[in-house]
């Protein structure tokens, strides 16, 4: 598998010609950035003439990087943090998707305008789209989002869309969840009223949760032997219910062992990950992208890295 890639990768690097149209991610740092391994493999697996790049941009050069891009034809980019609230009032215009997380991870060209929009939300949704909650129907369902940074709006706008009954916020900041409630009122497109309550709640509300989602990094590589709640409250959520832990490194996290071990449904960040950048391919390209090369090589990056 691991030769299977570097033989992909080595195609798109010897097709770069004068044609070639240039796709990055832009971030501080980036260079960890396994966007470059999924995209590249796709590209070369599409014949497209493209090639994706990490940009690495410090905060105070990036309305300078935006107008750059724009000036050498780069055909559109990631974005990553610091960059991903930072950029949206730079753009000419931004997708509900994006008004309603308050943020930006792809930027796309519409003829010389550069427009952002948030495929996290899309990314989020792909894994759920296939299950069912206990009950049978999201309607009648309540979720739990862990979290209120820019993952934990993503989830919350996902949710929504999916159209999930009754969303409630668990964060360790008061001020940051209201700040996040107030974010999803109207005029908000994707406005939802949300139950915000902080990790003591999480007891009394774990009985009736079908989907628990941890948009913290708690349990992220290398604090793997962290967890975002504690072993009961999984235990405590109904037969059926959805664990589902955006983070994709380690897999699984202590948090999705505890829930499998109680009998839950567990998903991970790493389809996440493969179907926000196959969205921001699709919109790129005008056609499908390739989204289990995507995987493949994403997973194969992962074994390599040891996370
Ligand atoms: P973020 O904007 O920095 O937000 C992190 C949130 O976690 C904040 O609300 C923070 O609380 C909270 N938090 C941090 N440490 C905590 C702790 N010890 N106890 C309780 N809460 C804590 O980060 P983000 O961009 O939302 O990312 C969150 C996670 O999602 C990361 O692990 C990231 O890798 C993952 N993610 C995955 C994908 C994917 O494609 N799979 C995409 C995006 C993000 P405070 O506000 O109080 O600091």
């Amino acid at each position: 598998m691991a030769q299977e890639t570097a033989k992909q990768a080595d195609r798109s690097v010897s097709a770069i010609a004068g044609t070639t149209r240039l796709l990055g991610v832009m971030g501080d740092p980036v260079a960890h950035s396994l966007s470059p391994v999924m995209h590249n493999r796709a590209i070369a697996a599409l014949g497209v003439d493209c090639v994706y790049v990490p940009l690495p941009v410090a905060a105070a050069n990036l309305a300078a990087a935006i107008a750059g891009l724009g000036a050498i034809g780069a055909l559109g980019f990631n974005v990553t943090i610091p960059h991903k609230q930072a950029i949206a009032p730079l753009l000419a215009d931004l997708t509900p998707e994006a008004r309603a997380v308050g943020a930006v991870n792809t930027v796309w060209r519409d003829g010389d305008r550069w427009c952002g929009t948030n495929t996290d939300v899309a990314g989020f949704l792909a894994p759920l789209q296939a299950l069912a909650p206990p009950g049978g129907d999201w309607a009648g369902a309540t979720a739990i989002v862990l979290g209120s940074g820019g993952a934990a709006r993503a989830a919350i706008a996902g949710c929504r869309q999916l159209g999930v009954g009754r969303i409630r916020v668990a964060g360790r900041n008061g001020d940051r969840l209201a700040a996040l409630a107030a974010q999803f009122q109207p005029p908000n497109p994707l406005a939802v009223s949300l139950e915000t309550g902080d990790w003591d709640a999480l007891a009394g509300w774990a009985s009736e949760t079908a989907l628990l989602v941890n948009a913290t990094p708690v349990g992220m590589h290398p604090q793997v032997a962290a967890a975002p709640v504690a072993p009961d409250i999984l235990a405590a959520l109904p037969s059926g219910a959805i664990a589902y832990d955006l983070i994709y490194t380690p897999r699984p996290t202590r948090f999705l062992q505890a829930a499998a071990a109680a009998g839950l449904t567990a998903i991970d960040g790493t389809e996440m990950l493969v179907q926000q950048g196959a969205a921001a391919l699709s919109l790129w390209l005008g056609q499908p992208a390739p989204a289990d090369l995507m995987r493949s090589a994403l997973l194969a990056a992962l074994a390599r890295s040891g996370r």
